[in-house]
């Protein structure tokens, strides 16, 4: 009698763990975790590699693909690698890059808390405006993305950007400095281009006080507000 207990003790303690197990399991999968983000992000990464939609991966020496944390409460999205991402094959490492690397850091957003990609995965030669069928091509990688990633706010960078996500014509000049809620209820805070801002100093300051803002409604939402 007594072993029977202690069998069946045993097989309680086993049922238990599977228990604890396949509770951690769904809730991995109900939250969307970062090993289930990243493997879907490397998933689309080997999809998009090898590229050919439009005639940019003629001219790339490397496809910028995006990088940052899986799991980001927000992201930002540029318009096209420069020459600089090109040959290192990741996004906003040039001048452009660094300013606004700089930005992000000063406002006292941790990197370690972003996502970064660009409407274009390739470079546009002579850095030119990104082309209409280019845009088509490209476009529904970044939407994967976003919908892999998930971010509550998205900080759109300048005029190609900011027009693709919200689906206006209106100019930068006019959406910087307000938010916007997608479709999927994320806040979007448009903003100039990094790049604009180097040639533009009065520009920077406005970057600086739509990355407050950003930084703003990050707080609220990591303190449930
Ligand atoms: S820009 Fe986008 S669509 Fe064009 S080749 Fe590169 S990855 Fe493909």
């Amino acid at each position: 009698m007594k072993g029977i207990n202690h069998t069946g003790e045993i097989l309680y303690r086993e049922y238990l763990d599977i228990v604890r197990d396949l509770k951690k399991y769904l809730e991995r999968k109900m939250n969307g975790s970062s090993s289930d983000n990243l493997s879907l992000l490397e998933k689309l990464y080997r999809e998009v590699k090898n590229c050919q939609r439009c005639s940019l991966y003629k001219t790339r020496t490397n496809l910028v693909f995006g990088e940052g944390n899986p799991d980001a409460l927000v992201m930002f999205v540029g318009e096209a690698p420069g020459k600089e991402e090109d040959l290192q094959g990741r996004p906003f490492v040039g001048a452009a890059g660094k300013l606004l690397r700089k930005a992000i850091r000063t406002v006292g957003i941790s990197e370690k808390q972003i996502y970064i990609a660009n409407i274009l995965k390739c470079r546009p030669p002579k850095n030119r405006d990104p082309q209409p069928e280019e845009i088509i091509a490209c476009l529904p990688y970044l939407k994967k993305q976003i919908k892999i990633v998930k971010p509550k706010i998205i900080c759109t960078l300048g005029k190609f950007s900011t027009q693709n996500i919200l689906n206006t014509t209106t100019g930068i000049t006019h959406l910087r400095g307000k938010s916007f809620t997608g479709n999927g209820g994320e806040i979007i805070i448009p903003t100039y281009h990094p790049a604009a801002c180097i040639y533009r100093p009065p520009w920077r300051e406005q970057l600086i006080a739509d990355l407050k803002k950003v930084k703003m409604e990050m707080d609220k939402i990591l303190s449930g507000v």
